[in-house]
């Protein structure tokens, strides 16, 4: 069964989020594929976003899904790039990760299933979110301003 979807390309999507890893291992690069697809970590401050402060959409890197706007990002000090909420109705998904021997919640793509980073709840106020995002997941549509 399938849930209603605004977009038309629904099947496509659900095509590649059943392909093999070979398509991601062709598609992205040997760290891409770490972070994305095995739920890796970039190592902090290694990132190539994280001390990005040009104006821009940040889409998945995996599949080009909408995620962040750099109007929401914010230098959190952490070392990985972080914004304060994704953009509003994105098909950003938050799930309970145990790994590790913590508790988190892991951010991925709801389009591709791609691993993204955690939600923390000590982001600046009013909302005190912090999205810490690997930049390996992601790719800056840089726009004019
Ligand atoms: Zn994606």
């Amino acid at each position: 069964m399938y849930l209603a979807s605004a977009k038309g390309n629904e099947e496509e999507n659900d095509m590649n989020r059943k392909t093999s890893n070979d398509h991601w291992r062709e598609k992205l690069s040997a760290e891409e594929f770490r972070v994305l697809r095995e739920k890796g970590t970039e190592r902090a401050f290694s990132g190539a976003y994280d001390g990005e402060t040009g104006p821009g959409e940040y889409v998945c890197r995996g599949c080009g899904e909408l995620l962040f706007d750099s109007d929401a990002k914010f230098d959190s000090g952490s070392g990985w790039p972080s914004f304060t909420s994704p953009i509003e109705g994105t098909n950003v998904l938050e799930s309970e990760d145990r790994s590790h021997g913590m508790l988190r919640t892991e951010v991925s793509c709801g389009n591709c299933d791609g691993h993204l980073g955690h939600v923390f709840s000590d982001g600046p106020a009013p909302g005190e979110q912090r999205y810490c995002i690997n930049s390996a997941s992601l790719r800056l549509n840089e726009r004019e301003e």
